[in-house]
């Protein structure tokens, strides 16, 4: 069971986690509880970090220190909810992440889980006791304090299920599963009973904040059985059928050609104008920011009109932005382009579906509905199953609601 920070944003929320933790005892289940830190705390902590001179995160990595400071969210709260059950007269520990230990390596702010030992865990919960673990921390091999990067509890959740060969893994927060769009932005959006892991991670690496990505692919790659379910049910409104299952492409019976709309804002263009047309520009460039650790996302090139020359657009991380330009301007007078500028105002609006594999005409939806709202398309990319445009930033919401719409995702009624 994993709690977001929403979920455990107060006392009050504790103890409500505390009592669908006992229900769950009660039923006979041995259970591992996975904590965020309370709502809103793990900014306060960065904000402190920066405060004290930490380097923005960007394409550099984090501090070690800075992970001291951050991972402390989560011990409080695994601290607060350990208390709330023994109150409650059942008996429980809390976890930290070196004390099971949860190995990670040393990319500090974005470190990668490499093993959960989950021996004297297991041993703990074989004993009886409920184990609350202080999500989206790790240990490093010579034993610093890593962070999993942000929304990372997820990540933690389903490793820990997939150590401990849990029969599931469910995440609670505070919607009552996985939306076809963010139920923020668009009321009628429908939740899903059942998601494919493969659409699942589309939706999460192209913005859908649910569930971080890095979860999804673990889940994905362990076998993991993931339920999305809200903190805010009572235990006797709970089934089998609560919430959003995240499974197997062949275990939905549904079939449908879009399954859901997701946003990100989160990117920035950038466009090099009047590149000379020969081979090995191209190459120059993206050696650049890859070996820079930039990752690039959507790249269009097209051969300007009326000269040798070609213009090109590609999008990285907003955070990355002010440093790619750096290295590529570094790199203007070898490759020769006559300049370069950065847009930040755009986001990515994304449409994604397992069904495009063998439907044609979902462009063309897409299109057509952005066109109908007067939304100017700057960049298209395309995998298998999903489509992202880029487009003005002030037109997301109008975009989201648009496509929602224009694949019958609207919930009727
Ligand atoms: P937690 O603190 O529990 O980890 P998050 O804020 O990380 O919760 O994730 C839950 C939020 O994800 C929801 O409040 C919702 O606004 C957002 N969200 C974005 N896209 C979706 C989607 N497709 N389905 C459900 N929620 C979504
Ligand atoms: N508390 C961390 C964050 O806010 C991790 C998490 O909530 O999953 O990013
Ligand atoms: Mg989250």
């Amino acid at each position: 069971m994993k709690f977001g920070g929403t979920s455990v944003a107060d006392p009050e929320r504790i103890a409500r986690v505390a009592r669908l933790v006992a229900a769950e005892a009660r039923k006979g289940h041995q259970i591992a509880v996975v904590v965020s830190a309370m709502a809103g705390k793990t900014n306060e902590l960065v904000a402190w970090t920066d405060a004290a001179g930490s380097p923005a995160q960007g394409v550099e990595l984090c501090d070690d220190e800075y992970d001291v400071v951050v991972a402390s969210g989560e011990q409080v709260t695994a601290g607060l909810l350990a208390l709330t059950l023994r109150s409650q007269g059942l008996n429980a520990r809390s976890w930290l992440g070196w004390q099971i230990p949860i190995i990670a390596d040393d990319a500090h702010g974005r470190a990668r889980i490499e093993a959960v030992e989950a021996d004297a865990l297991g041993a703990a919960i074989d004993g009886g006791q409920i184990a609350v673990i202080a999500g989206f921390q790790g240990v490093t091999r010579d034993g610093r304090i890593a962070t999993l990067g942000r929304g990372g509890s997820d990540t933690s959740a389903v490793a820990v299920a997939a150590a401990l060969k849990a029969i599931r893994c469910d995440i609670y927060t505070d919607v009552d599963g996985v939306y076809t769009t963010d139920p923020r932005i668009e009321q009628r959006a429908r939740r899903l009973a059942k998601i494919s892991y493969e659409e699942m991670l589309e939706m999460a690496s192209l913005g859908a904040k649910v569930l971080q990505t890095r979860s999804v692919e673990l889940a994905m790659s362990q076998h993991v059985a993931v339920r999305v379910l809200s903190s805010f049910v009572e235990p006797d409104d709970m089934s089998e059928h609560t919430g959003t299952i995240v499974c197997d492409e062949e275990e939905i019976v549904e079939k449908r050609i879009v399954s859901g709309v997701a946003y990100s804002r989160d990117e920035a263009k950038i466009s090099l104008l009047g590149l000379p047309d020969h081979p090995g520009v191209s190459s120059k460039i993206f050696s650049k920011l890859g070996d820079a650790n930039v990752n690039v996302d959507m790249i269009v090139q097209s051969r300007a009109r009326t000269s040798e020359t070609a213009n090109m657009t590609f999008t990285v991380g907003k955070r990355d932005a002010g440093r790619a330009m750096e290295l590529i301007r570094s790199v203007q007078a070898e490759v020769g382009f006559e300049d370069a500028e950065v847009d930040e105002d755009v986001a990515k609006v994304s449409v994604i579906g397992v069904g495009m594999r063998s439907h044609t005409g979902v462009a063309k939806t897409m299109f057509g509905a952005l066109a109908d709202k007067g939304v100017n398309i700057q960049v298209i990319s395309t995998s298998e199953i999903k489509i992202s445009v880029l487009i003005e930033a002030a037109y997301t919401e109008l975009a989201v609601r648009a496509l929602h719409a224009a694949y019958g995702l609207d919930q009727i009624g």
